[in-house]
């Protein structure tokens, strides 16, 4: 079957891989920040905020920094889904997205009417950098019998192209009720999570070659080995992660619902591979619980996220104060584009779980 065939023979594509190294170069060496600097920076934040009648949607793998000033303010710290939906039902004019470029576009497209800033425009993703537009269309083109589904870590020029948008929350409701009425799929860009939702709904998937530079560090025997100091710990794990992490977990979910699962679940410590900047929402939600970040592959010079996405590290108080107060960074869309990406969008929107 041709699904089976392409699902597990897609080849690293290494085009892809070195467009996402020449991205990675990009990320700059990071900066702490004192005490005393933080408070002021965020004192100037909150003034700006309410000058300029805004609001910050910031994502988990932020800076808990960020993350603590957004739900300080009334905005939100949440996965991508949830931050589409605050961003296109806030009432301020401006949104400033703590995150990575396609979550700027995306509250873009949702909102049109509003300003859209970002700390920086650097941050990317490398599932959006390994999904080029055209690339992508072409193969879209080989495959006209095939429902085009894509993540939502994709270019507005991606989500353009498709049929559908999901995010890892709703993916596996989207593709099982996709293949209920008969359809095929092609699926674009995390191949990971692209088998895992092929796994679990049986449907006939086209995968695109697309990975998560940070999630696919994790391994499965560092975490049996990590369970054998902690064999009561509950293993928690982003579908992101490779299918050997994912089919040692108890839980498998989207950010949100790891946290939800943290709280659900009688487990006394848990063991998390996803990024570490969700310790800051989950430890709020489980506060006598231990938390432990799943190993990685490796370590020092040889690890390249380290549970640590580079791309969202880049968010820091100082550029997101800068962008508020120079309303730089805004986030621009193509209105062709925008108007297409919006309906695959909305479709996933307005999709009743
Ligand atoms: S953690 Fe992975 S999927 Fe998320 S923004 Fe970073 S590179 Fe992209």
């Amino acid at each position: 079957m041709e699904n089976q065939q392409q699902n597990n023979t897609v080849a690293d594509n290494p085009d892809h891989q070195k467009l996402v190294e020449q991205y990675l170069d990009l990320v700059p060496t990071e900066t702490s920040i004192d005490a005393a600097d933080a408070v002021a920076l965020q004192d100037e934040i909150r003034s700006l905020l309410i000058e300029k009648n805004a609001v910050i949607i910031a994502h988990y793998y932020t800076d808990p920094l960020i993350q603590a000033l957004a739900e300080e303010t009334g905005g939100v710290v949440s996965d991508s889904l949830d931050m589409a939906r605050f961003g296109n039902s806030h009432a301020a004019d401006t949104l400033v997205v703590a995150g990575v470029k396609f979550m700027g576009e995306t509250a873009k497209i949702l909102t049109p009417n509003k300003r859209v800033l970002m700390p920086t425009l650097e941050a990317t993703c490398s599932l959006d950098v390994g999904c080029p537009a055209d690339e992508f269309a072409r193969f879209c083109d080989q495959h006209p019998d095939r429902t085009v589904v894509v993540y939502a870590n994709t270019s507005a020029a991606v989500k353009a192209r498709a049929d559908w948008v999901v995010t890892s929350s709703i993916a596996l409701q989207v593709v099982d009720h996709l293949d209920a009425l008969g359809e095929k799929i092609l699926w674009a860009p995390d191949k990971y999570l692209g088998g895992y939702v092929q796994k679990n709904t049986g449907a006939d998937m086209l995968m695109w070659d697309g990975s998560c530079i940070v999630h696919e560090e994790f391994k499965a025997k560092g975490i049996l080995d990590l369970k054998k100091v902690y064999p009561e710990a509950a293993v928690l794990v982003h579908p992101e992660s490779p299918e050997s992490v994912v089919d040692i977990a108890d839980i498998v979910g989207s950010t949100s619902q790891l946290i939800a699962a943290a709280q659900k679940l009688p487990h006394r410590q848990m063991i998390v591979a996803t990024d570490q900047g969700i310790f800051y929402k989950m430890q709020q939600a489980v506060p006598d619980k231990q938390l432990l970040i799943a190993p990685t592959g490796g370590s020092g010079a040889n690890c390249r996220s380290c549970a640590n996405c580079p791309w969202m590290g880049m968010n820091s108080l100082q550029n997101l104060r800068d962008c508020l107060k120079q309303g730089s960074n805004e986030i621009e869309v193509n209105a062709d584009i925008g108007a297409q990406a919006f309906t695959s969008l909305e479709r996933m929107m307005n999709f009743k779980v």
